[in-house]
């Protein structure tokens, strides 16, 4: 018996074909495997049953790194004479390259023992990599994926590299981005008087750099991260100072488990992703207070492992580091050492460590946390990026979805495959904005989608805006995006939004909105919404956060702020001047934190909102009083009332009771102004999408309640439920 199987998904760069061969081998069978432009074929000759366990062994156990979408089997009906099974040069057929790049993967554990072992040939060589782990979508200059259309074309290998690369039975069979210290790339060290570090000992050099408290810039993946010791305080301070970051949170590298036990409380389910090849950030709960500059506002540390070997080679030396985006605030990630050599002058870093392996691809480090054992995703980028989100499209069309301005990704859809792109960041800066442009040209080039349509977020001041694309209202888009994670376009669904700004059809800053589906339509209605407050001087109000605590309290003497001004803002409000009205309940949060108290600034996105959550975690008072929700019947909508409960919280300041308490109040009225939205509304099936649920104490309280009240509820856990999802809700449109 014959049979030919085609194998589609990441097949590619990940030891899909010498699996193949060893299971080929194993079950006696004759015949190839090669990597066609679309994925795997394999041709397999030999005992039926024999050919029955090949296929269950490749389904059951395929390479870790692979991910099949189909597998497809035909009978061939003429057997032929074969040598053995064989494993053949790429072919081109046809002109489709969809086969799937393979995200970014971690060092695998046998490269790990490779890199530390010195009796190995690779001895502390930092490029180090095999067919399961190293670089690929970051290195990929064009379809398919070999060694020619990589960053890698430019380092022939050597003889013994050569040797490991057409061998079937080796861990570097085919392997794109094989090398070794004799033929593959190099580290540089450039010193801050922009003198090369010439000696031989690079990794020491650097660590040692680090522990005088220098700001060193290393060369990762997707980009150069800024490094420094974070106990190291002045160092910090330094980063803080020139990435204008004064309290936003950085991330750490540690260089394992262990370390960060130290600091952090870890349960199986984010120790497994820590671990996992995609090696994102993980944000955890800290244990103690030793690293509180990292994060001051939050109770949460941000902390990866070591995901290639120059950074394991580092971290031999040196247990933790602040591993941040190497770029001035909200700029795009730098990748050149040009870009490098302007932070030197700028005195931003003290020196950097990059290397002749150029990035093809930008690709911000991932982010994500968990609710249990669930996973959410903050950033999806590196390790996860390019691979098809597993969701079905309904469009017959290729599509465009160019996302929405802030946290944007893009989204590029044909067939059953919808490929979400990178983190490109904040559109407003024109950096980002052609950052994306050059994004999509590649992505439709490296997918060969070719779109037939465009969609864009309806807001027409928004970066990305095209008059003739198809224009999808924000917190529509928030709610097919988990609709598109469980298909559930045929039924009847509640998306409960809980957001800080989106375009809404009367042109007002919505935010925290119910809006309804019907079953295969796709139009909304929106059902209920937070009562609208004003939001003087807009744009201006998401950082000082001060201007919507007056906009939400009446009495002026109540107000903990200076009389003028509370007067040059009411005079705003009054005359309505550039004051659009919201219904945002990331703003609601932001006007709580400044009214309580704890920040009139917020000099990143959210800032008072996150502040507000950590002081809300330090209570469990279940018993607490709580501050009672007040619903506005009007016609078909319902409205979320707000003057009851300003009103109880300032009662509960000037009865001096506690802040936490007070925050801890305030996200239970949020959670059960959500339960008594819906008790009037009927509906089973409920979706949670926008950016507030990244608030896990909000996300919490909600979902307990909603198994309290046996809804049918469902979240995002393939895309951020922030803005970073909005492109696959446009895509499933
Ligand atoms: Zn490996
Ligand atoms: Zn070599
Ligand atoms: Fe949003």
């Amino acid at each position: 018996m014959r049979v030919g199987i085609d194998i589609e998904g990441i097949v590619q760069g990940v030891g899909f074909r010498p699996t193949v061969y060893r299971y080929a081998e194993g079950n006696n069978l004759t015949g190839f495997t090669l990597n066609t432009a679309k994925g795997v074929h394999i041709q397999v000759q030999g005992e039926s049953d024999r050919i029955e366990s090949f296929i269950n062994q490749l389904q059951t156990n395929p390479p870790v790194a692979s991910k099949i979408d189909s597998f497809i089997i035909k009978q061939v009906d003429d057997a032929r004479f074969e040598k053995g099974f064989t494993i053949r040069h790429s072919e081109f057929i046809g002109l489709t390259k969809s086969a799937g790049i393979s995200p970014d993967l971690a060092t695998c554990p046998d490269c790990l023992v490779e890199i530390f072992n010195s009796k190995n040939r690779r001895f502390g060589y930092p490029f180090t990599n095999c067919t399961n782990c190293g670089p690929r979508f970051t290195i990929v200059r064009d379809r398919p994926y070999d060694r020619k259309f990589t960053s890698m074309n430019s380092f022939p290998l050597c003889p013994d590299c050569s040797t490991e690369f057409t061998d079937p039975k080796d861990r570097r069979f085919h392997a794109q981005p094989n090398a070794c210290t004799s033929c593959g790339p190099e580290l540089k060290l450039i010193l801050s008087d922009k003198r090369e570090f010439k000696e031989d000992n690079l990794i020491f050099q650097t660590t040692e750099q680090l522990k005088k408290g220098k700001v060193v810039a290393i060369k990762g993946l997707g980009g150069f991260n800024f490094a420094c010791d974070p106990h190291n305080i002045p160092a910090l301070e330094h980063l803080r100072n020139v990435k204008n970051r004064p309290d936003k949170a950085f991330a750490l590298m540690m260089k394992d488990i262990n370390e960060i036990r130290k600091y952090c409380d870890l349960s199986i389910w984010e120790e497994e992703a820590l671990l996992s090849p995609s090696a994102p950030i993980v944000l955890l709960r800290k244990l103690n207070n030793l690293l509180d500059r990292v994060s001051p506002d939050n109770n949460y540390l941000g902390i990866m492992l070591p995901y290639t070997p120059l950074h394991h080679l580092l971290m031999s030396e040196i247990p933790l580091l602040i591993m941040t985006s190497a770029n001035k605030r909200d700029e795009p990630l730098a990748i050149s050492d040009e870009e490098l050599q302007s932070f030197m002058d700028d005195k931003i870093i003290d020196c950097y460590l990059t290397h002749n392996r150029e990035i093809i691809h930008r690709c911000d480090d991932s982010i994500v946390h968990f609710l249990g054992n669930q996973q959410m995703f903050i950033r999806r980028s590196r390790g996860f990026v390019p691979a098809a989100l597993s969701v079905k499209n309904h469009s017959e069309k290729t599509v465009l979805s160019l996302g929405a301005n802030q946290k944007n990704t893009f989204a590029l859809s044909t067939g059953n495959s919808i490929f979400l792109s990178q983190y490109i960041g904040d559109l407003t800066d024109f950096r980002n904005y052609k950052y994306q442009s050059e994004q999509i040209e590649d992505f439709s080039r490296l997918l060969n989608i070719d779109p037939q349509e465009i969609r864009c977020d309806s807001h027409p001041a928004y970066e990305n805006y095209r008059e003739e694309a198809l224009h999808i209202y924000h917190h529509h888009a928030h709610m097919l995006s988990v609709m598109a994670e469980y298909d559930l376009n045929g039924s009847n669904v509640l998306g409960v939004i809980c957001d800080g700004t989106g375009y809404g059809t009367d042109k007002a800053v919505w935010g925290f909105e119910f809006l309804n589906i019907p079953p295969n339509n796709n139009r909304f209605k929106r059902l209920a919404h937070l009562d609208y407050f004003p939001l003087p001087g807009g744009e201006k109000a998401m950082r000082e956060i001060d201007r919507i605590a007056i906009a939400l309290v009446q009495n002026e003497e109540r107000l903990p702020f200076p009389s003028e001004r509370i007067k040059e803002i009411k005079t705003l409000i009054n005359e309505n001047i550039n004051t659009p009205q919201t219904s945002s309940l990331g703003r609601l949060f932001d006007g709580i934190a400044a009214l309580t108290g704890i920040t009139e600034l917020a000099e990143y996105e959210a800032r008072g909102a996150i502040m507000l959550q950590r002081e809300a975690e330090l209570q469990f008072d279940e018993t607490a009083e709580r501050y009672l929700v007040q619903l506005i019947q009007e016609d078909a909508l319902i409205k979320i009332a707000y003057e009851n409960l300003i009103e109880n919280i300032l009662m509960d300041m000037e009865n001096s009771k506690e802040l936490s308490l007070i925050a801890w109040k305030f996200h239970k009225w949020v959670a059960e102004s959500i339960i008594e939205v819906l008790k009037l509304l009927h509906f089973e099936k409920v979706v949670l999408s926008g950016g507030c649920f990244q608030n896990l104490l909000i996300l919490k309280m909600v979902t307990a309640l909603l198994e309290e009240n046996h809804y049918d509820y469902y979240i995002n856990t393939l895309v951020p439920p922030n803005d970073g999802g909005i492109a696959l809700g446009q895509a499933y449109y």
